[in-house]
């Protein structure tokens, strides 16, 4: 089992998450974040962190697309383990449905 991110993350990346995470297993993408499932854990103590709700056990069904995407990127995006400024606007995007189709990159961010 592990955590994953899901794409409630998209646009929103408060990055209270990578502030807790003891063995600093997040991974930044241009919009998003994610876990890698072979570093994670699970020790649990960045879901309730996630002001968007956007981290799950892939233990929940329905999580397997998350999982899969979580294994591929954080093999390809930088690490980062500290809390950086949030968009100026990811206030908007908090809650939205569809966020992957809309909005998912594929393009690495900055990294620590
Ligand atoms: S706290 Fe949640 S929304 Fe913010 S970067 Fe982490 S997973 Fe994404
Ligand atoms: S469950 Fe624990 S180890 Fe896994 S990503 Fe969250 S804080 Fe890190």
């Amino acid at each position: 089992m592990t955590y994953v991110v899901t794409d409630a993350c998209i646009r929103c990346k408060y990055m209270d998450c990578v502030e807790v995470c003891p063995v600093d297993c997040f991974y930044e993408g241009e919009n998003m974040l994610v876990i890698n499932p072979n570093e994670c854990i699970d020790c649990g103590v960045c879901e309730p962190e996630c002001p968007a709700e956007a981290i799950l056990p892939d233990t929940e069904s329905g999580n397997e697309k998350w999982l899969e995407l979580n294994s591929t990127f954080s093999a390809q995006w930088p690490n980062i383990t500290r809390k950086k400024d949030s968009p100026a606007d990811a206030d908007d995007y908090k809650g939205k449905d569809g966020k992957y189709d809309a909005f998912f990159s594929p393009e690495p961010g900055e990294g620590d």
